[in-house]
């Protein structure tokens, strides 16, 4: 497999976008970086500028055939890194801490494979998606225009994953990440002097009452399955003793396995808001942030990628519970059939979005070996 692409040239080309990180939405450079990396293969066909900076390298067949996607994402974290090799960052309070440089190594290793051993029916899609780390990139390039042109029958994504062994394959059939979703809820009532509060409407009650019932109602009983709800902010009034507050914000995450308990859990907790807002006479707004829906495995592909892990000679393991992070692949997996899996970083390897965390490049290999070996077993579909 070494020879059916250039490893040493794909390491050098991660420690490059390693060295140059981007965050979500400005990832100008590193796009035209793969870019031009990819120039160099005359046979693929270029589309740039999909759902912002998202890059599609399709390598065409001859003959009618099956169209694989296979996503990588683009992006960096505003993290300070504090690793000193030669490739660091170049950049203050920004770093690749998810591997994304990895994945994009992956995907462009693969890119060489394709280029020498080209699909012969169907055609291969090697994407590169924009804005990972803040759920919207895969949202809009669903939606882009220029991506619906695309014929798209099937489609994988791998994350590497700390915490499980260097190279080995995870998987997962269902849920593989958890659906989340930022809540905002904004209260508004009436200041007035803090010596004369019947002339005002402080949200004061109606907040805290607010944050314990949105605390308690993962509790309740009425999900399916894993649902959670964390209060990360919540603000009241001003610093001033003078004065009544007449404004409040809570801010929550929800997080659950299943798409259907993350609209139960989404209903309810606006009905908590809207009930204490109206018992209170508030005026309330309810807005919602980082979106993502649960990544749902489809089992035939999870096969396929069993299939392809043991013609590859790669070790794998099924995960009992679906990772409680979320991953905006999931816009995919809701349109194509498809699945998302882990890439084994290492047991005792930094985590992910941790200072010191960087991709580990001896797993760069299998991981551009089971992308093809899916593609051979996509073929024998
Ligand atoms: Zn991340
Ligand atoms: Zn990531």
């Amino acid at each position: 497999m070494s020879q059916l692409f250039d490893l040493p040239k794909i390491i050098k080309l991660r420690h490059e976008l390693h060295k140059y990180p981007e965050l979500s939405d400005n990832e100008f450079l590193t796009a035209e970086r793969i870019a031009n990396f990819l120039s160099h293969y005359k046979e693929a066909e270029i589309i740039r500028g999909i759902g912002g900076n998202g890059i599609a390298c399709i390598f065409k067949g001859k003959q009618e055939g099956p169209s694989v996607l296979f996503r990588c994402d683009l992006d960096a974290l505003p993290i300070e890194e504090i690793n000193d090799f030669d490739y660091r960052s170049t950049v203050n309070g920004v770093a690749h801490k998810c591997g994304h440089d990895g994945h994009m190594a992956i995907i462009a290793g693969l890119a060489d494979v394709f280029s020498k051993k080209p699909p012969k029916k169907g055609q291969v899609v090697l994407f590169f998606q924009p804005s990972e780390e803040n759920g919207q990139g895969a949202f809009r390039v669903v939606n882009d225009k220029k991506f619906k042109k695309i014929k798209i029958d099937y489609t994988f994504a791998l994350h590497n994953l700390p915490g499980f062994p260097n190279g080995e394959i995870i998987l997962r059939n269902g849920t593989f990440a958890a659906a989340s979703k930022g809540m905002i809820i904004k209260l508004t009532g009436k200041t007035s002097h803090a010596g004369e509060p019947e002339n005002g409407n402080s949200p004061a009650v109606a907040m805290s009452d607010i944050i314990k019932q949105l605390n308690d109602l993962p509790d309740n009983g009425i999900f399916n399955d894993f649902t959670l709800l964390t209060v990360i902010h919540a603000r009241l009034g001003e610093l001033a003793f003078g004065t009544t507050p007449g404004y409040a914000e809570v801010m929550a995450t929800l997080r659950t396995y299943t798409n259907n308990d993350m609209q139960k859990l989404t209903k309810d907790s606006e009905s908590i808001a809207n009930k204490n807002a109206a018992k209170n006479n508030l005026k309330i707004d309810i807005s919602y942030v980082e979106e993502f829906p649960a990544t749902v495995n489809n089992s035939s592909m999870v096969q396929c990628i069993a299939k392809a892990a043991e013609s590859a000679n790669i070790k794998m393991q099924y995960l009992e519970n679906p990772f409680r992070w979320s991953e905006d692949f999931a816009h995919f997996t809701k349109k194509f059939e498809g699945a998302l899996f882990g890439l084994g970083s290492g047991i005792n390897y930094p985590q992910l979005h941790n200072p010191d965390y960087d991709f580990p490049d001896d797993i760069i290999e299998n991981g551009v070996k089971i992308l093809y070996h899916i593609y051979q077993q996509i073929l024998k579909k």
